[in-house]
């Protein structure tokens, strides 16, 4: 608050007005934005409506990622998303079940993890590369020493038309993948990242759990690979087809974007297959995807079995309208 009362005496100094005066036009312009401007924001904008230099303030207000420590509350940083990692999904003791993902943002001083926990995972709506604007988190420090970013229950998070340039800590180049954006039938170097959008045309209708042995990565039928006798892992993979008009090419989607795409976590995938079966699932699947028009983000890869190219999806979101 400390912020607050000098704004508070600068401009009591400058305009010859008596505080309460300056407090009632601050509590007022926080009424007016009902609320979703802080007291200091509040006291900032009255500021500037009368016509009071507050440049010596504003220096200090832009916080950057090598100014956070554990324990701050209402953290507001502006920062480039530069990895989403997959979510982990977990019980409660309760028996609740929630999930956290893990993402990792920067900006010209250093990378931080945002941490994001069930609904707040939903929400976010971002893709690497994007500069986000994180409004009201806190800091917590992690088990080996770090700080991470959390938002709390007011938190929100939105995208801004903004440029920074991601740095590490000791001030290296951080690189973030970048998506090339293509016609389909431009695609044409194998390991090239790029996105693309379009209409699925089919899905196959495979297996879509796939098992393997951890130790000798074959795929195998059983639940134990008999040389190793360990139990298998399963993989979940979707395939379609994605048309833009220009061609169409072959997209794979993996784990947790299978399940998006399928709009069901592995386990409800193979409930329905083991009650309903393999064409049923499908259909359901097909009916939510063949009318969607889809943004694919992912790395070209060339099918060594026939030498076509298809697509890792990494990152995909259906667009509410076609452009
Ligand atoms: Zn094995």
């Amino acid at each position: 608050m400390e912020e607050f009362v000098k704004i508070v005496k600068k401009i009591v100094e400058e305009k010859d007005l008596r505080e309460e005066e300056v407090l009632k036009m601050i509590d007022e312009k926080q009424e007016e934005f009902e609320g979703i401007i802080s007291k200091v924001g509040a006291a900032y904008v009255v500021a500037k409506e009368l016509g009071v230099n507050l440049k010596e303030f504003e220096e200090d207000e832009e916080l950057k990622i090598k100014d956070l420590t554990p324990g701050m509350s209402s953290v507001n940083i502006k920062v480039k998303v530069v990895r989403i990692f997959d979510e982990t999904r977990f019980t409660r003791k309760d028996g609740s079940e929630g999930k956290v993902k893990n993402i990792l943002v920067g900006d010209e001083t250093g990378i931080t993890r945002l941490v994001l926990w069930d609904e707040q995972i939903d929400d976010f709506d971002y893709e690497e590369g994007d500069v986000i604007e994180i409004i009201r988190a806190y800091t917590k420090e992690t088990y080996n020493g770090n700080v991470e970013l959390r938002l709390g229950n007011y938190g929100l998070i939105k995208k801004i038309d903004e440029k920074i340039e991601v740095k590490d800590k000791d001030g290296g180049e951080v690189v973030i993948r970048e998506y090339l954006n293509k016609n389909i039938v431009e695609i044409n170097k194998d390991k090239e990242n790029i996105s693309i959008k379009g209409y699925f045309t089919r899905l196959f209708r495979k297996e879509p759990i796939l098992r393997f042995c951890p130790k000798c990565k074959k795929r195998i039928e059983g639940e134990k690979c008999n040389i190793h006798n360990i139990e298998s892992e399963k993989l979940l993979i979707l395939s379609g087809i994605i048309d833009d008009g220009t061609s169409s090419i072959i997209v794979n989607f993996f784990r947790q974007d299978a399940e998006k795409l399928a709009g069901m976590y592995e386990e409800e995938i193979e409930e329905v297959i083991k009650k309903e079966g393999k064409d049923a699932f499908y259909e359901r699947v097909e009916q939510r995807l063949l009318k969607g028009f889809f943004k694919i983000k992912g790395t070209v890869k060339v099918n060594d079995y026939n030498n076509t190219l298809e697509v890792t999806v990494h990152n995909f979101k259906e667009l509410k309208e076609v452009i």
